[in-house]
């Protein structure tokens, strides 16, 4: 099977199989797991920041996030697509009683910062707090510029809110814009990280920032049941996937724009190509249903999403020849139907 349904379904490659094998290990809630320790100092260090926790997945990372910046009855804007808005079950508000302000994102990835500002509740006994603001980088596959990153972070200063980022892919974004990470990192307060997308890592995420802001989220990764023991299992294959599968996004980037390029060929699809900026495919139907391409697709041995539009994702595990060869599927689905 070609895979192309998210960067989440990379396999753990033999060496990080092995050097989770080899992990040293201790007991994390203690403090004392060495690899764990690792991987933190270095996430805290290639981010720019004091501390950084390791957490079960985004989703933990971003919910330790969000509590850690607002109380009971305050708000975070986020962007009406994000992750930490639609797609982490309302964990804010069901476990935080947090109360979300979505805005539509615009085109870009961004939002729009005259919304932002005008969203700010002012200190009235109707309104709930306004407490922190949330970008998510790349937002599907897209990349903020840092001209707007050093915009957004003044809007968050001026008003005095918190400053999240949602930087599950973080990296694709450093790599694209070829920038050291924390070259993005350096306006946010907090900046959560997964490993387990285009870093090829099974399990983890962490969450980067000051150590006072750390020391507040490691209570509630406890609370959230994320605190675990012998992770330096998982921390192993962390550090693997920080060490030496950041530089290959590249080659993802790559075979997305190989994808894109070879599908705005077809007639029969419509893909906006300067959106393609990262390792993501988004693409329309003019004929035909996406469900139905869906279907042809799986029984070829192609994976996709497929919604109100397509997605198809590049990562670690499929080569250029698979895109050729996941293309050609897609051309057999029009010249049959
Ligand atoms: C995948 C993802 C997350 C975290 O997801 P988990 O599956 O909980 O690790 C957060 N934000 C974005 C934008 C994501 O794509």
């Amino acid at each position: 099977m070609i895979d192309l349904r998210s960067d989440t379904v990379t396999r753990p490659t033999a060496a990080m199989r092995k050097a989770m094998a080899n992990a040293e290990v201790g007991d994390d809630v203690y403090g004392d797991d060495p690899t764990v320790n690792r991987l933190e100092s270095m996430a805290a260090g290639l981010l720019g920041k004091e501390d950084a926790i390791l957490a079960t997945s985004g989703t933990q990372s971003n919910l330790m996030a969000v509590l850690s910046h607002c109380e009971r009855g305050e708000e975070y804007i986020v962007g009406q697509q994000a992750h930490t808005y639609r797609f982490e079950a309302g964990g804010a508000a069901v476990l935080g009683s947090i109360q979300p302000q979505p805005l539509d994102f615009e085109p870009d990835g961004s939002l729009d910062l005259a919304k932002v500002a005008q969203a700010i509740k002012p200190d009235d006994f109707h309104f709930a707090r306004t407490r922190l603001f949330c970008l998510e980088n790349t937002q599907a596959g897209k990349v903020l510029p840092l001209d707007y990153l050093e915009a957004a972070e003044a809007t968050a200063r001026k008003f005095g809110l918190g400053f999240h980022l949602d930087g599950a892919r973080l990296f694709n974004a450093a790599v694209k814009l070829n920038m050291p990470p924390h070259a993005i990192a350096r306006h946010f307060d907090t900046i959560s990280i997964c490993l387990s997308k285009g870093l090829g890592a099974p399990v983890g995420s962490l969450l980067c920032g000051s150590k006072e802001m750390i020391k507040k989220a490691r209570r509630w990764r406890k609370m959230l049941g994320g605190g675990m023991r012998q992770s330096g299992i998982l921390a192993a294959a962390g550090i693997m996937a920080l060490e030496g599968h950041v530089g290959r996004l590249q080659e993802d980037h790559e075979n997305a724009s190989f994808l894109a390029e070879k599908l705005s060929e077809l007639d029969e699809l419509k893909i906006e190509r300067a959106l393609v900026q990262t390792n993501m495919v988004f693409v329309g139907l003019r004929r035909g249903d996406p469900i139905a391409l869906q279907a042809h697709l799986r029984e070829n041995g192609v994976l996709i999403n497929s919604g109100d539009s397509i997605r198809m994702v590049t990562h670690l595990d499929v080569n250029q020849q698979d895109i050729e060869e996941a293309v050609e599927k897609i051309k057999g689905y029009f010249s049959n139907g």
